[in-house]
């Protein structure tokens, strides 16, 4: 079976977690199976291979596939964190979230000025987050030029919210 008929059937989705109304798409079966692993790092590379300098990774699970990526590819590989795990220097970037908001961080000087950087995550939902390391990217003087997921929720306007960065999207399956 070809790449997204495997994933599509490795995934599961856990309705009403972990809230009423909320369905759940869990990546965890991902890791029981190292051959697909293997073809779902193969696939982000093919797309980021050549066409950027860094890959940030979204804690936690943009981490996952992230590092992998960046090794594959021969690049840095910097992770973005939740508020209050950094020390410092690091530079955030504030978001809102449906009630409240939130934080994310990265170390001050990892990535350069000039620099073209892949966002990766595992899942593209509403796009906030996304967005707010987009920003934190571009703080820094370095330009975003791909974001890619392994999964693009369909009718939430993630994409529409990240067109403001003119970059490339990749999403192995919706
Ligand atoms: P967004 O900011 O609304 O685009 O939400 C994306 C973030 O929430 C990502 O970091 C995802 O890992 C996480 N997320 C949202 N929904 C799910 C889900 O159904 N399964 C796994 N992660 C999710």
């Amino acid at each position: 079976a070809d790449l997204v008929q495997r994933l599509e059937n490795a995934i599961e989705t856990v309705p009403n977690f972990p809230h009423d109304g909320i369905m759940f798409r869990d990546i965890t079966p991902i890791f029981l199976d190292h051959l697909l692993y293997a073809d779902v790092i193969l696939n982000l590379a093919e797309f980021s291979r050549g066409k950027v300098d860094a890959v940030c990774g979204i804690e936690s699970r943009g981490y996952l596939f992230g590092i992998a990526v960046a090794v594959a590819i021969g690049v840095p590989f910097i992770l973005i964190r939740k508020k209050g795990k950094l020390p410092p220097p690091f530079v955030a970037e504030k978001y809102d979230l449906e009630y409240g908001s939130a934080e994310i961080e990265m170390r001050e000087g990892q990535l350069k000025p000039g620099q073209r950087v892949l966002i990766h995550d595992d899942l593209l939902a509403t796009g906030g987050t996304t967005e707010a390391a987009a920003r934190l990217v571009q703080k820094q003087g370095a330009t975003v030029s791909q974001f890619s997921f392994l999964i693009g929720l369909r009718g939430l306007q993630g994409e529409q919210k990240l067109a403001q960065f003119d970059a490339e999207i990749h999403k192995i399956l919706e």
